[in-house]
């Protein structure tokens, strides 16, 4: 698989990318502006801009478009997804409710926290 050498500007170091751990972002009307990845040396994920001659370019190398199964920064999530009952109405009403209550956060991130208000 070829790499792209590229800088990263979050550690400033140069970094080779196998093209299959980097997606090319498209525009609004879907021409590549820009590409992403994770960086290999400090793990911070890295948007550069590229101009439509460098996209072509990235595109012939392998690099896939955003939304493909190979983009890096698509998460690997739900390998196990968890399972609950879905969110209905009641739900929806009970959380707006506990929004109100100036603890709210504190009650969510409790670990008894169950979501239901007191
Ligand atoms: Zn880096």
């Amino acid at each position: 698989m070829p790499t792209i050498r590229t800088s990263c500007p979050s550690c400033r170091q140069q970094v080779d990318v196998a093209a299959s751990r980097c997606a090319m972002l498209g525009g609004p009307h879907g021409d590549p502006v820009a590409y992403a990845f994770v960086c290999p040396q400090c793990g911070e994920p890295i948007f550069r801009r590229v101009d439509p001659q460098a996209a072509t370019m990235l595109l012939a190398a392998g690099v896939s478009r955003s939304g493909g199964e190979g983009n890096p920064l698509r998460p690997t999530h739900p390998e196990n997804p968890r399972s609950a009952p879905p969110l209905t109405g009641d739900d929806l009403i009970d959380f707006h409710l506990l929004l109100d209550r100036a603890d709210w956060f504190s009650h969510l991130t409790s670990p008894t926290a169950s979501g239901e208000p007191e």
